[in-house]
């Protein structure tokens, strides 16, 4: 598993995608350094979910029995029609995914998958050198005066040396400012209503309650918006994702904070069970302009490269975002495992190879459904429909 050479590489940004390429490289013996801006390491207060793609990256860290400790597994994946939450759609997930792909579709709280990572980062008894992890260290400049051994540089001065440099800074990366690529954001027009809601006032409420059952996860089709919903932490909280046309003060900000009577209002006119579930969002409703990228495939130049949000950010609508950051960090491992000094843009370039069209392909695919979940009323969306429902005998509840 060890490279034949342990390189020095720094990672600018400790998200899921940054922190599961510093295990994935740390597994091959490289000395791993990340600098992370914020105060302390961390996720938001919310779900995700990793399809078999990415679940396969994780436990292929070694992360079997944390992962086990911590994950909800949904056996479903439920279409409802938005006017009256008729079943319009159903895909197995659960055992089918284990047997399919050999690798589960799992639920977690963000925060709870994000120690996970981090405690591996720092556990003395993991394989390779532990990672060296930096709070409060914002990176503002690239010091490329040294072309083998490019360096981060902290706005308070700290300089960070290394052999490659991976920004996985996220979506409004520096480090992709700093190499002067090409500005690719791009403003869906949408926002995301996020929110915990939990499972015990779900499970309280004989409206709300089938949502316990099989953990399963939803998506909810209507016209101009969707919703998103699944359990995480055993039941403990039914995550909630709203998506819908944005307003002009989040679009501004980029975040905002909403309260349950927002995002029932989203929803007015809707099944009377999503006024149900969205009026127990009790606190803490959090409101996202939902920004993008434009495809593009450069994505390192020299020693330094990019990975996740910084170089394919994509529009959550296949729950994909991390999972192929994850599965860029595996790819970047591999490649830089195989490897001395001598062939680090080599194996970046390989990376890029690898990874550029196929992230491309899910970010395209993630916009299509920007179209095909928001229908109005119709042919298109009854031709839809009519394809969700082939293979599924249409039961209803
Ligand atoms: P980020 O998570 O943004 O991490 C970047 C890190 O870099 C941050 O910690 C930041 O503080 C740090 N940073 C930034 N600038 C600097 C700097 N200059 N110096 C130092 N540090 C810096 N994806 C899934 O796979 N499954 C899902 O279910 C899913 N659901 C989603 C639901 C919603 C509503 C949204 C909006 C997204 C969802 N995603 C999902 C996408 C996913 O959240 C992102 O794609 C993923 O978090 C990106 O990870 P990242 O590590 O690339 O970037």
């Amino acid at each position: 598993m060890a490279s034949t050479q342990s390189l020095d590489v720094v990672i600018v940004g400790g998200g899921l995608g940054g922190m599961t390429a510093a295990l994935s490289l740390r597994q091959r013996g490289h000395h791993v350094t990340v600098l992370e801006q914020a105060p302390r390491f961390g996720e938001i207060g919310a779900g995700i979910q990793t399809a078999p793609n990415a679940s396969r990256v994780l436990l292929g860290l070694g992360l079997r029995r944390q992962l086990e400790a911590i994950h909800t597994e949904p056996q479903d994946q439920v279409r409802r029609r938005w006017k009256d939450g008729s079943i319009i759609g159903l895909t197995q997930l659960g055992d089918y995914c284990k047997r399919q792909y050999n690798a589960p579709y799992w639920h977690y709280h963000r925060a709870d998958l994000h120690g996970v990572l981090t405690d591996a980062c720092v556990d003395p008894t993991g394989p390779g050198p532990v990672v060296e992890l930096h709070t409060s260290s914002r990176v503002d400049e690239l010091d490329r005066g040294s072309p083998r051994r490019p360096a981060a540089v902290t706005e308070d001065g700290r300089r960070f040396e290394a052999d490659v440099l991976i920004g996985a800074d996220g979506i409004r990366s520096r480090v992709r400012d700093l190499m002067g690529l090409p500005d690719t954001l791009l403003f869906s027009g949408e926002m995301a209503f996020r929110a915990l809601i939990p499972g015990d006032l779900i499970a309280a409420d004989p409206a709300t309650r089938f949502l316990m059952d099989r953990f399963q996860s939803t998506i909810w089709y209507g016209p101009d918006r969707h919703l998103v919903h699944y359990m995480i932490r055993g039941g403990e909280y039914l995550n909630v994702v709203g998506c819908v046309p944005c307003t002009d003060d989040v679009a501004e900000k980029w975040t905002g904070s909403a309260t349950a009577e927002d995002l029932v209002n989203a929803y007015e006119g809707w099944d009377d069970r999503a006024a149900a579930m969205l009026s127990k969002a009790k606190e803490d409703v959090l409101s996202f302009a939902l920004y993008h990228r434009r495809r593009d495939p450069v994505w390192m130049d020299g020693r330094v490269a990019l990975l996740g949000d910084a170089c394919h950010a994509m529009l959550p609508y296949q729950a994909q975002g991390a999972s192929q950051a994850m599965e860029d960090a595996a790819v970047l491992a591999e490649e830089l495992g195989r490897i001395n000094a001598d062939g680090v843009e080599g194996a970046l370039r390989r990376y890029v190879d690898r990874r550029a069209k196929h992230a491309g392909m899910v970010q395209d695919a993630s916009l299509q459904n920007k179209t095909f979940y928001h229908y109005p009323d119709g042919p298109q969306q009854e031709a839809r429909d009519a394809l969700l429902r082939r293979g599924f005998d249409g039961e209803s509840d």
